[in-house]
């Protein structure tokens, strides 16, 4: 029987639990307790351990031909041609393993990355803990946007509404509470006010509460027992390339019984057609192609990650290569999150406050005179927070780095929001500090900011036990809400002509891209018995105190990234709760307000209809005052137009609109769980510039598949049709079956890996996006691929024919086979870019592909040269002669390649002329 854990008192949970509610664990105990009750997960379906994957290698559909082969060989007493193809089998397999290992482990690495955090008390500190972590009687604090880490019976809360739809498909919140439940018998989950349960999601307010069980002892883990956590990792074109394999396989098939059959008729052996059909089957069909895709992407996913993007959903890096527009937040992400209150507006004066950053140094200067109710303002500034200073070792490049003075050492910063905390900042400039007030007043209420109501407030008793509500939030809403002003030591009634002052001085603050936001209190009525306190109650008849500005300066490198995105035929737009001037200001800065581009507030886009809007969003590149329903609408829009769209957020309100764009992206630092889960794309350092860094690195790895792709695909065109036109012309096979099978290895294997890895092309930000419809074969890479593995035919036949009048057969074949070997370990260069040629490319971009087209070559030199290999290979040594003849017709495909971009080039510089 599961333990009644809501029937019992706060006091009796904890002891029962062997904690403490306000020091928590300590780290020992926890570690103790980790090992006692294992890691706090939900069992999930298991991955395939290393040896399975081995053996899966063999089920391949065409190493299940190879084997076939194998065996007829065998049985036919071809010994040396058995064990040979048995070899190459191996080492495909061990080729094929190796990839998909390293596919594997760096999907795990990310999936580890992306790992959910909880905060719990340890020690006495509040400390991240990755969720994993959490043992029964730690406590854990959750906020607005949190997911539950465990079972929890609550401790103490401030407006708790939890989403528990995943465990009890209500999806209304529950609103909760901490009082214990006795008496009860029949108790349903949603009925336990005073848990919280794994998996369900906090929509609003703060809370502290103990771990009472973890893992597959939660509720979550009683009824789902088993969760399958496996997800579709597969691409688009994963997809559609697997279903390309597919109908590759049935045509290679169709071509080799051609070849075969034409061999038979023309007279040659059954036993070596059937086994040149096998080879040239296996060389043609393009195997490596899933999982060469698969690290391409793996591989791409891991340079993203060192650029600070965090990819959650591995469709989104394809994605990403297609965006066109990126709608992003503008604090934190466009901007530095750094905020220093600059001026107040308070009585009949402006105050103008010096200082940098969160150290709380800084003098005011008044243009007035300094009422009393300058330090009222500073009271409501400092009760109606939640943020804490800190004073902290930190280095260059930490959190809480001096921008201006990049000085090292001993730096004040802030736990929490921002805003709030240069809120905090400028009271303690006047030597007012939360936790000094606090000791003569307790908070009883809080309802905390949210962007929806763009307000917070809070309520104070002090000693003799009357109540003040302190509120904060935008002024334009604030205004609404107030009925008095504090002025001149007295509570007056707030005129019309003082409010269009007051809005008169919003704007000009607004106008030099300051964040604006009013300050008010209220009497509160003492409390009935019975009777709580409600927004409504707190938040009437408020008095005005004054108004704040502060600057957040646009980040230098969000500037150059939007810059950067615009070359690259990719629109940012900014969206921001912030007013419409202040946004206006601080998009000029950013560089996003170009003649022609408007900015639409949140209350115009409530008067338009989803048509108006997908007009306007064409246009738009700020909007101000919006809320986080309105993203819905702007994504929608934007993708109804035909856009591919990126959406940033952080709140929980954010994930609808996180979840409908086309690549959703979470703040890493600031953003919520719920937010990262909806996404498919985390910044670490929750900078626009990471965008920016992972769009160039999702087109580079999409142009990478294609490189490959070419490159993969003309090879196998090309070993195709030389067999196919020998035996059509009646020549003798210029290919013997081993030669076939030992090219597929050196060419296909570490060259196209290689290639996967290939850096991205310098001009990649300054080409337009991609058409997700767009096939991969787009831009006439089909008839490339056709045209060079042509060519490659040709050219081996023809060394063939020159082999053949300089002697016997052997000759002729092993000129035939080196030919296309070289052939290939050139071309793979020239894939390197399908704009440039190889002379503007250069050889050596990628040294992975040097070093591979080294060891390639060096093998392949090794079948001609080392005597006990070529009876194997059928191969005779080569003079120079030979070699000439065979380096020469290899390199064809360069010389025409770099001709015919020096007459293109030549034809678009005439054509400009002309203009001109
Ligand atoms: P984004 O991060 O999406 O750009 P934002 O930070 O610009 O959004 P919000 O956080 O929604 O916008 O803030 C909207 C308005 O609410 C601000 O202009 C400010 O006036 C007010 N505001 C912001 N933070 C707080 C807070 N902690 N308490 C009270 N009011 C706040």
């Amino acid at each position: 029987m599961t333990t009644r854990w809501f029937e019992m008192g706060r006091q009796e949970v904890i002891e029962k639990l062997g904690t403490c509610a306000e020091k928590g664990l300590d780290e020992q105990s926890a570690k103790e307790r980790l090992e006692q009750y294992g890691p706090n997960k939900l069992a999930s379906a298991g991955r395939t351990p290393p040896w399975l994957m081995f053996v899966n290698q063999f089920k391949d559909f065409m190493v299940l031909i190879l084997l076939a082969a194998t065996l007829v060989s065998g049985l036919l007493g071809e010994w040396a041609d058995a064990i040979t193809i048995m070899i190459i089998v191996v080492i495909n397999a061990i080729l094929g393993f190796v990839q998909e290992f390293r596919a594997e482990k760096s999907m795990e690495a990310l999936r580890a990355l992306t790992a959910p955090e909880a905060r719990a008390i340890r020690n006495g500190l509040e400390r991240k803990v990755r969720a994993s972590d959490i043992v029964p009687g730690d406590i854990v604090l959750l906020d607005t946007g949190d997911k539950v880490p465990a079972d929890l019976r609550l401790l103490s809360l401030s407006n708790l509404e939890v989403e528990e739809s995943a465990l009890t498909g209500e999806s209304n919140p529950v609103k909760k509470r901490v009082a214990n439940m006795a008496g009860q018998e029949e108790v349903s989950l949603g009925d336990t006010r005073n848990m919280a349960y794994m998996g369900t999601v906090v929509v609003r307010g703060r809370a502290k509460g103990v771990v009472v069980s973890t893992g597959m002892h939660t509720e979550m883990g009683h009824i789902t027992k088993m969760i399958q956590e496996a997800e579709d990792d597969q691409t688009p074109l994963q997809r559609r390339l697997e279903h390309l394999g597919k109908s590759l396989v049935i045509f290679c098939l169709g071509v080799c019984a051609l070849v075969v059959v034409l061999g038979i008729w023309r007279g040659e052996p059954m036993y070596h057609m059937f086994l040149a059909g096998v080879s040239l089957a296996v060389a043609a069909i393009p195997e490596g192609l899933p999982a060469i895709v698969t690290i391409a992407l793996a591989i791409g996913v891991q340079r993203m990650i060192r650029r600070n993007a965090i990819i959650r959903r591995l469709p989104a890096v394809e994605t990403l290569g297609c965006a066109t527009v990126i709608c992003s937040d503008k604090t934190g992400t466009l901007t530095e999150n750094q905020m220093t209150v600059r001026s107040v507006m308070v009585g009949n004066s402006t105050v103008r406050i010096t200082g940098e950053g969160y150290d709380p140094k800084g003098e005011f200067h008044f243009d007035g005179s300094k009422g009393s109710e300058f330090n009222k303002l500073l009271k409501c500034a400092a009760l109606c927070n939640n943020a804490v200073l800190t004073k902290g070792e930190v280095s260059v490049g930490g959190m809480f780095r001096n921008l201006k003075t990049g000085n090292l050492g001993r730096i004040w910063g802030v736990n929490g929001d921002p805003t709030e905390g240069a809120l905090m900042v400028l009271a303690a400039k006047g030597k007012i500090w939360r936790n000094e007030l606090e000791k003569k007043e307790n908070r009883l209420f809080e309802a905390p900011f949210d962007s929806d109501r763009k307000r917070m407030s809070v309520v104070y008793q002090d000693a003799s036990g009357s109540l003040t509500g302190y509120v904060k939030g935008a002024p334009d809403v604030m205004l609404e809400l107030c009925t008095h002003i504090y002025r001149d030591g007295r509570v007056v009634p707030l005129s019309g002509s003082a409010k269009e002052e007051i809005l008169k001085r919003n704007s000009e603050m607004a106008r030099d891209a300051l964040r604006v936001l009013a300050l008010a209190y209220s009497e509160v009525s003492p409390l009935k018995p019975g009777e709580e306190l409600t927004e409504e109650a707190v938040e009437k008849d408020l008095v005005f105190l004054g108004l704040a500005g502060m600057i957040d300066p646009p980040r230098p490198a969000a500037i150059q990234a939007i810059q950067t995105c615009r070359r690259a035929g990719i629109r940012t737009v900014m969206i921001t709760g912030d007013h419409q001037l202040t946004a206006q200001a601080v998009g000029k800065e950013l560089g996003l307000i170009t003649s022609g581009s408007k900015v639409l507030t949140g209350a115009q886009l409530d008067k338009m209809d989803d048509q108006e809007l997908q007009l306007e969003a064409e246009k738009a590149s700020v909007y101000a005052r919006v809320t986080p329903k309105h993203k819905l609408r702007i994504v929608r829009a934007l993708k109804r137009n035909g856009h591919v769209v990126a959406m940033t957020g952080d709140g929980v309100n954010d994930a609808p609109a996180v979840k409908e764009a086309d690549i959703g992206i979470a703040m890493g630092k600031s953003g919520t769980d719920v937010t990262k889960e909806a996404s498919a794309m985390v910044l670490a350092d929750d900078n626009f510039k990471t965008i920016a860094a992972a769009i160039e690195e999702g087109r580079a790895i999409y142009n990478n598949i294609r490189k490959f792709i070419r490159y993969l695909l003309s090879c196998n065109v090309g070993e195709v049709l030389v067999m196919f036109l020998a035996v059509l012309m009646g020549m003798p096979l210029p290919l013997v079956p081993i030669q076939i099978l030992w090219m597929n290895l050196v060419t296909d294997g570490l060259p196209a890996m290689a290639l996967g890895v290939d850096p991205a092309e310098k001009d990649i930000m300054y080409r337009r996006p991609r058409d997700p419809q767009e096939s991969v074969f787009s831009d006439g890479l089909s008839w490339r691929i056709l045209g060079t593995g042509t060519l490659f035919a040709i050219g081996t036949l023809m060394a063939f024919a020159l082999g053949l009048m300089l002697g016997p057969v052997e000759l002729a074949r092993t000129m035939a086979f080196n030919t296309l070997v070289f052939f290939q370990l050139f071309f793979v260069f020239s894939c390197r870019s399908e704009r440039h040629s190889i002379l503007e490319v250069g050889l050596f971009g990628n040294p992975q592909l040097v070093l591979a087209v080294m060891i390639s070559a060096a093998l392949q030199l090794s079948v001609n040269y080392i005597g006990f290999l070529q009876p194997i290979f059928q191969t005779v040594p080569l003079e120079l002669k030979h070699w000439v003849i065979i380096i020469s017709i290899a390199l064809v495909p360069q010389v025409l390649g770099v001709t015919f971009k020096a007459i293109k080039d030549r034809a678009k510089e005439k054509i400009m002329y002309i203009r001109a």
